[in-house]
């Protein structure tokens, strides 16, 4: 670009997690570590086109989409703050958070002067004793610059007129499954240098439904969503448009206002905005009443995958445990699909995955071949009912992102047991420990949509499967809402709850 625009000093930053307040697993910083926590010329090297952001789970993120849209300006020096990311799971301590906000903020205050900030929030992050913890980062990290910061968020934020008032542009996911996080930060990097290099002034819109579940299976290329998916991104497309999101929330999230999202930034045009954002809200309440996939017990998923005969000839059954949904902050050590699967299924060979961490910790030691008795499960949770079995370790991995991994054959189920995240989510899960996905009859994972995708060339049936845990869709019934919610409660209108949401608070 022209060499006679000013230099710009544009700092980018991340604190991201999606937390379940009902986990019992507390997110702390040494969570975080283990994970992705960098700064300075480290941030920006795993940022580059040919570097990955989040090793083992995502090689390109928003900040790379962020770095990518400051390098191609060619005028700009990139101020890399803190970046710190990890796993879904329960709340932030707030202790760790108290400390990641803290360096981030030391590392903006240090780097002097700057002219805008890119900011990566997910929006449904939980902190223990903290309302709205995204706003607090935005409003702190806000007042150090006192320059634009423009944000990026996940698709199940939860937004509040406070975050959306604070930030100068907020950019969500437009894909479910995720798959857009590299051009969600380059857009929010390309709005801000619209914002500093031509005067754009977004006018934003939005509107927050009393609704937290809906949607059907809520990917964004099947129906109910396609549609209002395909509107969403004729509205992108429009000139007029700096950005626009549809949020259909964490159901998981104990913020009070929780709800779907719709929101519209326009270069300039008020009236606009306003038009799309509701007109979006419309097509997302119209899809209020479409309920996920129906669950089944242990027992029912077992004889549907038995009697799926051809399926199991031609792939693999995969089954959903949708009561500990790792990538939705579950812990990940139900044992109650896995004890099912072993006693009731032995005609059936199976594929489980486990976190314990020390058990994998045992069985690190014990050499392949060898047979090991355990108790798996209850570890993070003491409530959780355990496991006990012996079989023959087949396998052992140390993986950048979960740990230790150690496969424990126990003849027709074979159960993986991770040190960490046990995050079963594609096929790579078991393949990198030299599991065929193809060859048993039964694969579980721990994952509500996006394996869908990842398992569509063995998946032949998909069974989801419900028993008890942190990730039930009606657990989010018993949270305290600012007023009745759908599909918890009969609502006929969303619009006085919108507008009392939006209203400028105090
Ligand atoms: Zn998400």
């Amino acid at each position: 670009m022209a060499r006679s625009t000013p230099r710009l000093r544009i700092a980018i930053g991340r604190i991201a997690q999606e937390s379940n307040c009902f986990s019992r697993l507390a997110t702390t910083i040494s969570d975080f570590r283990a994970t992705h926590y960098l700064e300075g010329q480290a941030l920006l090297e795993v940022c580059s086109p040919f570097g990955i952001e989040l090793p083992g789970y995502l090689r390109n993120g928003e900040l790379t989409g962020a770095v990518d849209a400051l390098r191609a300006d060619g005028n700009v020096e990139i101020i890399p703050l803190l970046s710190a990311w990890t796993i879904p799971a329960g709340p932030l301590t707030r202790d760790c958070f108290d400390t990641l906000l803290g360096r981030l903020t030391e590392d903006l205050a240090r780097a002097g002067k700057v002219d805008g900030v890119v900011l990566s929030l997910h929006g449904a992050m939980g902190v223990e004793g903290v309302a709205d913890a995204d706003t607090v980062v935005l409003r702190a990290v806000k007042a150090v610059a006192n320059a634009p910061v423009t944000v990026t968020h996940d698709l199940h934020a939860a937004l509040t007129e406070e975050r959306v008032r604070t930030a100068d542009l907020l950019v969500g996911y437009r894909t479910n499954p995720h798959r857009d996080h590299r051009r969600s930060g380059r857009e929010a990097a390309q709005g801000l240098l619209a914002i500093l290099r031509e005067g754009a002034r977004p006018e934003t819109a939005w509107r927050s439904l009393p609704m937290i579940l809906g949607g059907g299976n809520t990917v964004d290329f099947l129906q109910p969503m396609r549609g209002i998916f395909r509107r969403l991104g004729s509205i992108v497309r429009d000139p007029r448009t700096m950005t626009a999101s549809i949020m259909m929330c964490h159901p998981w999230n104990d913020e009070p206002r929780l709800g779907f999202s719709s929101l519209v930034s326009t270069r300039g045009d008020r009236a606009q905005a306003e038009s799309w954002a509701d007109e979006l809200a419309e097509l997302l309440w119209s899809v209020r009443k479409e309920m996920p996939p129906t669950f089944r017990s242990p027992e029912q998923a077992i004889e549907e995958a038995r009697a799926a005969t051809l399926a199991r000839k031609l792939g693999v059954v995969v089954l959903s445990d949708a009561s500990d949904v790792v990538s939705a902050g579950a812990a990940g050590e139900n044992t109650r699909p896995l004890r099912a699967l072993y006693e009731q299924a032995r005609d059936l060979v199976s594929l489980v995955p486990i976190r314990d961490a020390a058990v994998s910790e045992a069985l690190w030691k014990v050499a392949e071949g060898e047979f090991a008795a355990v108790t798996l499960g209850g570890k993070i949770d003491p409530r959780e009912p355990s496991f006990s079995c012996e079989g023959k370790v087949i396998a052992k991995r140390m993986h950048p992102a979960l740990g230790r991994m150690v496969v424990l054959d126990l003849g027709h189920v074979k159960v993986v047991i991770t040190q960490g995240h046990s995050l079963a989510v594609k096929p790579s899960f078991y393949s990198e420990l030299g599991l065929s996905v193809w060859k048993p009859d039964i694969v579980v994972v721990k994952n509500f949509f996006p394996f869908r995708m990842f398992f569509a060339p063995m998946a032949r049936k998909v069974i989801y499967v419900r028993t008890e845990g942190s990730t039930d869709l009606d657990a989010a019934f018993k949270l305290t809402f600012d007023g009745p919610v759908t599909p918890r409660d009969e609502v006929g209108d969303w619009r006085a709850r919108d507008q009392a949401r939006r209203a400028v608070p105090g």
